[in-house]
Order: C-alpha cells, then structure tokens, then sequence
C-alpha cells in the first residue's frame, strides 16, 4: 500500500474539559482525492482542517504527511508542507488588506516560494491561475478587494492556492459566504482543479448537497466523533446511521440557504434534556436503545467502502487504522452531481 497523503492517528483536540475531536483516525490516500467532513456546528470539523494544516498541534495524536509526522519536520520539509498544503478559508475578506491591490495576494507567495523566474513569468503565471478560476486577468488585476465581489474575491483566493501547485487544498466551508447562485459554480471550478491539476481536496462543510457535488467520500462528524464515513454516494445515499439520516432526510431540496438543524433535527425534549455516557447522538436518537445510553458504538466496516459507529451494526469492531482502507481516492465520472446522478464507483 502506498504512502498516505495525510493521516492523522488517534488525534484527540481538547480545550479545557470540553473535546472538540476524539480519537480520531484517517487517511487520505495519494490520489487527488476529495474528501468532505461534515457536520453541524460543534461537530470538530474546523477543528480538523486547522490539525490538518499544522496550525494548531493536537493535544494526543499525529498527524503525518506524506509519511512524515509534521510535529517533528525540519525546517526545510515545513517549508515544503507550507507550499504543498494550502488553506481556502470561509471569508476571503479577512485574508485581503484593503490598501493592497489583489495582485498582493497572487505576488507574495511567488516570491516567498521563490516560483517564477521573473516578472514576465510571474504574471504568466498568476494570469493562468485566474483563468483557471474562471476569472479574467484584464479585469481583476489592479483592482482593489472592496471593488471586487464575494464571489470574486474567493476566486483569488482559490486562484492562489492553485499558484503553488499544492498537493492538498483544505477548504474550509470555501463558498458558503458566496452568493448561493454562484456556489455550484465556483464548487465545479475546484472540481476541474482536482482533475486537471491532480491537487486533492479536503471540503470542509455544514452542507451535503456540497459535499455530493465535490467530493468522492465523505466523513460525518458528530461532537468530535466520526459517526459514518464512506464514498459519499452510500454514505449520502443510503446512509446506515441515523444521524446521517437525519442529516440526509434534512437536505434542504431546493433551499441551499437553509441550515440542517432548523427543524427535522429537534429532538424528544424528555429525551432531550438526558446526557448520555455512551453514543454522543442518543439524546437525539429516533433508534435510541437501553444500551446506547451506557456504551460507546465502536467503528465498524458494514460494507468494503463504509464505516460508521452505531449499536445498530453488528459487524465486527475495526482497528483505528482500518479507516485508511475505507476511503477509495478514486473520482468519479465528472457527470455525478449535486442533483443526485450516481457514479460508478464501487
Ligand atoms: Fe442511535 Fe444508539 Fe446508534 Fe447512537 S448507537 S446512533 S443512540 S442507535
């Protein structure tokens, strides 16, 4: 089996007594893969992405990329990390500084990267960038952040991490401040990405339509525990546990704008108001049993490409390094979308 390009073990992130990740165990392999992590607010996932990008170090557990743990990289394979891994955060306007021209943003990290050989090939270079993001050079060069749009400027954004030639780009909720008819758009741009240039995805998101549209698998978050994962087409379409159920039953067909959680996610209030020492969901539970209240679900593999962790599935327990078989890497035909169309993959 090859090198994974991202794996984190047993990673555990807590802030005083409260834990926003628990023990978890994942691996991407080195295959332009897309991979989503979804969940609600307060489920880890941004949490995640930090871990992943090395700026937050994990209370208990590692992080390796390309095999190497980037707790202990030297200086020169950090700077190397720095390049290869790139962040598209959710409000690109923070990332500006007003009295720049955008050109800033696409010049520094050439510079920094030492990337171009020169002015000619540095403009070559960011114009190419831009087209590939659907942006055209004449009309966004020289301006400044606040005469560009939302849409625009998280163009610029991606169009910089793409700059780089990263191996990874994590996204963390990249277009949910985007105007929602732009969405799909932009989320089709980062698609053409992956599978021209090879650089594989994180898609960190509250929103699974998204996530369908992206990615080829998908992790489902749930106060800091993976409660299923798998190829995003079993786990989005026919999920095994019932938060992902829920998640999936809530799909807001056709509102993008609206949230999981505003109404089919209320629970019980009697069943509600009761903590659980055992399953995390149980006081939202439909399927809720005596002993979910008592004992954690441990993972289990209830086909080749999903995992999920409920009382409900009687297969046998996974080791945490099992994750890594679970996710393929393997992209499916391009004509899979958001709309429900399956791929092929198995
Ligand atoms: Fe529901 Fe029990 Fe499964 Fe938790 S372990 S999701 S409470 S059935």
């Amino acid at each position: 089996m090859t090198t994974p390009l991202i794996e984190l073990r047993g990673v555990r992130q807590t802030y005083g007594a409260f834990t926003a990740l628990d023990r978890l165990h994942l691996s991407l392999p080195d295959t332009a893969a897309t991979l989503a992590i979804a969940g609600e607010s307060g489920s880890g996932k941004t949490t995640l992405a930090r871990i992943m990008l090395g700026f937050i170090k994990p209370s208990e557990g590692q992080v390796l990329y390309r095999g190497k743990d980037i707790a202990t990289m030297t200086r020169t394979e950090r700077f190397d990390f720095g390049r290869e891994v790139q962040p598209i955060f959710q409000d690109p306007f923070n990332v500006f500084n007003p009295f720049y021209r955008v050109d800033h943003v696409l010049t520094t990290p050439l510079r920094k990267f030492g990337l171009a050989s020169g002015a000619d090939d540095a403009r070559a270079k960011i114009e190419d960038a831009l087209s590939r993001v659907g942006l055209r050079p004449k009309d966004t060069l020289g301006r400044f952040p606040h005469e560009l749009s939302g849409g625009q400027r998280q163009r610029i954004m991606v169009a910089r991490a793409v700059l780089l030639r990263p191996r990874l780009i994590v996204a963390d909720e990249p277009v949910s401040m985007v105007d929602a008819s732009l969405r799909a758009t932009i989320l089709d741009e980062i698609r053409d990405l992956n599978r021209d240039l090879g650089i594989a995805f994180v898609y960190i998101t509250h929103d699974l339509t998204t996530a369908f549209q992206l990615c080829d698998d998908i992790v489902v978050l749930y106060q800091g525990r993976v409660a299923e994962a798998g190829a995003v087409e079993h786990v989005i379409g026919a999920p095994q546990h019932p938060y992902s159920q829920l998640l999936v039953s809530s799909i807001p067909l056709p509102d993008l704008s609206r949230r999981w959680g505003d109404d089919d996610m209320q629970a019980d209030p009697a069943q509600a108001a009761r903590t659980s020492a055992g399953c995390r969901f149980a006081p939202r539970c439909p399927q809720v049993m005596d002993r979910c209240w008592s004992a954690d679900p441990t993972m289990t593999r209830p086909l080749p490409h999903r995992m999920l962790a409920c009382h409900l599935d009687a297969s046998a327990a996974l080791q945490g390094n099992d994750v890594a078989t679970v996710f393929s890497g393997q992209a499916r035909p391009k004509a899979a979308s958001a709309s429900g169309q399956q791929g092929t993959k198995a």
